[in-house]
Formats: C-alpha cells, sequence, structure tokens
C-alpha cells in the first residue's frame, strides 16, 4: 500500500516536469508560429492588390480579372480591395 502510494507520488512528480517542459517549448515555439503568422498576412494584402476591372457604366456588380469579360465596353481598374470595399463580387467566370 505504502509503496504504491510512493510510486502515485513519483508519477505525480514526472507529470508535472513533463507538463512545464511542455510549456517551456510551447513559449518558444510561440515567437515562430507568431513570425510565419505574418509571412502569410503579407501575402494575402498582395492578393487584394491585385488590378481588377468594373464595368464603367456603374451597373455590374462583379468585378473581373479580364477587362474584356462579359463584354464590357468601359471598364474601370482599380485594386481588388478597393472592389470589395465598393461591395463588388468576384465574376465567376474570372475567379472560379
Ligand atoms: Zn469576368
Amino acid at each position: 500500500m505504502r509503496e504504491a502510494d510512493r510510486i502515485t507520488g513519483y508519477m505525480k512528480r514526472m507529470t508535472a516536469t513533463a507538463m512545464a517542459v511542455l510549456m517551456l517549448l510551447t513559449i518558444m515555439v510561440m515567437p515562430l508560429q507568431a513570425a510565419s503568422g505574418a509571412g502569410s498576412k503579407n501575402t494575402a494584402a498582395q492578393v487584394t492588390q491585385e488590378t481588377v476591372y468594373i464595368a464603367a457604366s456603374g451597373n455590374g456588380s462583379k468585378y473581373h480579372s479580364d477587362p474584356k469579360c462579359s463584354r464590357m465596353k468601359k471598364t474601370v481598374s482599380m485594386t481588388r480591395e478597393e472592389a470589395e470595399a465598393e461591395g463588388y463580387e468576384p465574376c465567376k467566370k474570372c475567379y472560379r
């Protein structure tokens, strides 16, 4: 009985040590994850910087990657970010 208690106590100490090591590893790895997260954020910003075209008539509700899409006579170019900010949606033909 006493022996079993001794073993249980030993196991608990081992678990506590393992948890402490795990916490330490997490703290050490966290900044690396944050750095890679910032990297992917930059990539997303580049995507929204791409030029898109909307119909100059103002009647369209879609933005296009191809100014010749949907037989548009005149187009206005802007960044994808601007188009989305103004409520335009991606054209189904240009963005599948
Ligand atoms: Zn289109």
